[in-house]
């Protein structure tokens, strides 16, 4: 199914202009891949759809580094809803684009993907190069996220190639660099992945604290898979202790979010470790009716290491019970699998030089990691200081223009009411609104209108004095409230605010590009609050877009 949001962006990029030809821009593009990629975490079919539109649009008008961007997020789509060979041509032809620009953070991230897929793919010496050179345009980036994906990634395939005590080096190494990213679902995954090592090396309790914290760190309900998994190591780690009720509920809770959830691969890890419990407990048909469920879903995706595993465990099942037809075939089914297996290994065996090259990246990821706690210290401690400061000034400022913003004006205004009260001063209330705004966004991209936000905005504020309030009353409506002047002085204040906008620049912000403002004010009258008041501005505001727009209309006191 194809969503509205779906369709409202592609409408942005294949808008046409008034003369009829089609206006897709570099910025347009941007802004529909930056969509793409917001997706990818929470719905990644609406990410390959997003970028597949960006590649077309990228073609349209020759665009080579959005098609390089579309063809990585598509890959990368691909990887999770398709089949890594499916993924692996549109992820070499991305690298292939991307080559001559120089965007060592893309390129990082193409490598990451092209190593995941290779490894998928049981290519363990290729992804193993691709890991190196990922790591290296990471380094040249210095792209944190991509050094975590690329010791994770090195972790793994060392737990694939069965060398445990390697793949807790680059393991616990993806654990420190996730932390200096800050990216609490990064910091999740490298801890699940060191955990699930440190089961292997049969180091419980070291990974039970592990998968506690993990859990608290699991953003959900978008990370129920991993949640699951978490459910099987801990099921792993009571059966190895002989806690057979806890396992057996870990396993059960765990095979349940799975089959909810309908992940194959996590369901025949669980039913596995379920079959093996039984299988312990003397439950020999429970034990087989799960393997066998396990054996049926692991041939559909045919996971070498787990069909081996299943196959063992269902050899020794048979061979026990006397049913040796069927304990042959089993044994021939695993025999099978631990060949292909180790064919697969003696394939990776790494080589001296490619040893040294890790070794020499390494190193230049040790230095910039000491360097990086230095100074992430230096900034704590100065962060502390200016705490309440940026406090204050995120909870009443906009982020966008840096004026105060809707809670600043709605807690100020009944106060500067007051006091304008009291020292029996005027106050005046005056709306100020984009023109036509909406078309801005349409024809120029919604980057564009931004800019103009805070362009516009940055001139407004330089003819603010010091004792008025501009702020952001919301979207593309400002307010500003003076105090302590007669009509004409506050129609001469909007009137040159008016003007200031007309006049900018703004061509150099974008060709073709014209911008105007509405002003709309309202001096306050005895006993008004500040909601009138506004209403009342608002009003005006009204009168001036009916006049034609780019003006200023003030309400006459006596208006209600
Ligand atoms: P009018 O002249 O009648 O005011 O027309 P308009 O198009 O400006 O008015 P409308 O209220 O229909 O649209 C306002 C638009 O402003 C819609 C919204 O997408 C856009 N907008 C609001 N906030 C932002 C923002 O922060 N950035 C950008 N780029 N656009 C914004
Ligand atoms: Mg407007
Ligand atoms: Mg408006």
């Amino acid at each position: 199914m194809v969503s509205w949001q779906y369709f409202n962006v592609v409408f942005v990029v294949n808008i046409t202009s008034s003369s009829g030809e089609a206006v897709t821009t570099p910025s347009n593009i941007d802004a529909l891949l930056h969509k793409a990629r917001a997706q990818y975490r929470v719905n990644c079919q609406e990410t390959r759809q997003l970028a597949q539109a960006a590649h077309t649009a990228s073609e349209l008008i020759r665009y080579t580094e959005g098609l390089a961007h579309a063809e990585f997020l598509i890959g990368k789509a691909q990887l999770i809803l398709n089949t890594p060979e499916i993924a692996l041509p549109t992820l070499r032809c991305a690298l292939k684009r991307v080559k001559p620009f120089n965007l060592p953070k893309l390129e990082a991230e193409i490598l990451v993907s092209l190593a995941t897929a290779q490894q998928m793919l049981g290519q363990f010496h290729a992804a193993f190069l691709l890991w190196l050179d990922a790591l290296q345009s990471a380094l040249r980036a210095n792209a944190r996220e991509c050094y975590v994906e690329a010791y994770l990634g090195l972790g793994d395939l060392h737990v694939q190639c069965a060398d445990p005590s390697k793949a807790l080096h680059f393991l616990s190494l993806a654990v420190e660099w996730a932390d200096l990213s800050a990216d609490q679902d990064l910091c999740c995954k490298a801890r699940l992945h060191l955990a699930a090592v440190l089961v292997t090396l049969e180091q419980y309790t070291l990974a039970e604290r592990i998968l506690m914290y993990a859990q608290t760190l699991l953003i959900l309900p978008l990370r129920r898979d991993w949640q699951a998994e978490i459910c099987n190591y801990l099921g792993m780690i009571h059966a190895a202790q002989h806690e057979n009720e806890l396992a057996l509920a870990s396993f059960n809770e765990a095979l349940k979010i799975n089959a909810e959830a309908g992940f194959l691969w996590g369901q025949t890890l669980n039913l596995l470790g379920l079959g093996r419990l039984k299988v312990s407990l003397q439950d020999t048909q429970g034990a087989e009716a799960d393997l066998q469920q396990a054996l049926h879903y692991a041939t559909q995706f045919n996971g070498l290491s787990l069909l081996q595993q299943i196959h063992h465990q269902l050899y020794q099942i048979y061979e026990a019970r006397g049913d040796y037809v069927h304990a042959m075939m089993h044994h021939i089914g695993f025999h099978d699998h631990f060949m292909k297996l180790q064919q697969q290994l003696t394939a990776s065996k790494l080589s001296a030089v490619d040893a040294r090259r890790l070794s020499l990246i390494e190193m230049k990821l040790k230095l910039l990691a000491s360097e990086l706690e230095v100074t992430q210290l230096k900034q704590q401690r100065h962060q502390e200081s200016g705490r309440l400061q940026a406090l204050e000034s995120a909870a009443y400022r906009d982020a966008l223009t840096g004026l105060y913003n809707r809670r600043a004006l709605d807690e100020r205004l009944p106060e500067l009411i007051h006091a304008a009260n009291e020292n029996q001063e005027s106050l005046w209330a005056i709306m100020i609104d984009f023109d036509h705004f909406k078309r801005v966004n349409d024809h120029f991209s919604h980057h564009i209108g931004d800019v103009v936000l805070r362009n516009g905005c940055a001139a407004l504020a330089k003819l603010t004095r010091e004792r008025d309030m501009l702020a952001r009353y919301g979207g593309e409506e400002f307010v500003l409230i003076v105090t302590h002047v007669d009509e004409a002085i506050v129609g001469k204040i909007a009137e040159r605010m008016r003007r200031e906008i007309e006049q900018l620049p703004w061509a150099d912000v974008h060709a073709g590009l014209e911008i105007s403002i509405s002003l709309g004010g309202a001096q306050w009258q005895q006993g008004q609050t500040s909601e009138q008041l506004m209403s009342r501005a608002d009003q005006a505001l009204y009168l001036a877009k009916d006049a034609g727009r780019n003006c200023v209309r003030f309400m006459g006191a006596d208006d209600a």
